[in-house]
């Protein structure tokens, strides 16, 4: 089927981007996100994909023409700014309305992240084509540039570092209002929790699992959130790259994992 959304993850590879700072760089950032966003609208039935997964080289042709393949109504590009600012922008193309991106905003406002603005930009020697490559290049597909915040801004790196999770999903509640398609908060974590947890749906009656089940483990509810967030928190300090591993949180790592981890930790820590 084909997607109704596509997620674009910024830079990546050889390209770390520009919106980076001592906690975070962009092209991981972006990826966190994106990746995240690619869960939830999973979890919402929305039929989504992704132009990377991993931290792979991207060039800006390649990218625009999985968008513009896709088949997706919609694409969200996922970016973090730099260069003296505070807060999120959004852009738009000079063909698209401005409903979206006004969404989008509001809903990172509500979240705690301030709008600098929302706008479009022309070539300068064209005023019907729109200046960023991925607004133009992307064919009928409706684009939006997402910069959730400025790197080299204090109070947005913290915000990003500390809150990309609820930013990330505020962009799911926009996108939802916008398509207008079904939207569920996630579910609260409940890490102690084995059961049905406190998201109120106790239909889930007939999934008492026949064998001994271990009590800090769900069921087959996959890996608890904190569990997760770990893991989550490897990717993000690019101590693990390959997306696969990160929705086999139960299964053990084979050796060769472990030690390119600790190679890579010790390369981090080294002075
Ligand atoms: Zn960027």
């Amino acid at each position: 089927m084909a997607p109704i959304v596509i997620l674009d993850a910024g830079h990546g590879g050889v390209d770390p981007g520009g919106g980076n700072n001592a906690q975070f760089t962009e092209k991981n950032m972006t990826l966190n996100m994106t990746l995240y966003q690619y869960r939830r609208l999973q979890e919402l039935h929305i039929p989504v994909a992704v132009t990377r997964s991993s931290d792979v080289t991207l060039p800006s042709e390649e990218r625009a023409a999985l968008v513009r393949n896709s088949g997706a109504k919609y694409c969200i590009c996922n970016h973090i700014n730099a260069g003296g600012g505070r807060g999120s922008e959004v852009i738009y193309s000079i063909y698209s309305p401005a409903a979206f991106p006004r969404l989008i905003a509001d809903e990172l406002e509500a979240e705690g992240m301030p709008n600098r603005r929302i706008f479009t930009r022309t070539l300068p020697n064209n005023p019907r084509q729109d200046y960023y490559f991925m607004n133009r290049e992307t064919g009928s597909v409706e684009t939006v540039i997402i910069e959730y915040g400025f790197a080299d801004n204090p109070l947005d790196a913290d915000k990003l570092a500390k809150d990309w999770k609820n930013l990330a999903e505020a962009v799911i509640r926009a996108f939802c209002e916008y398509a207008q398609l079904p939207y569920q908060p996630p579910k609260p974590s409940t890490p102690t929790n084995g059961g049905g947890g406190t998201g109120g749906n106790s239909g889930d009656g007939g999934s008492t699992s026949p064998g001994g089940s271990s009590p800090d483990n769900g069921g087959d509810a996959g890996v608890p959130d904190w569990k997760q967030e770990a893991i989550d928190w490897m990717f993000e300090q690019g101590l693990l790259t390959n997306e696969d591993w990160r929705s086999q949180g139960d299964k053990p790592l084979p050796l060769w994992a472990e030690a390119v981890i600790l190679k890579r930790l010790y390369e981090k820590l080294k002075p």
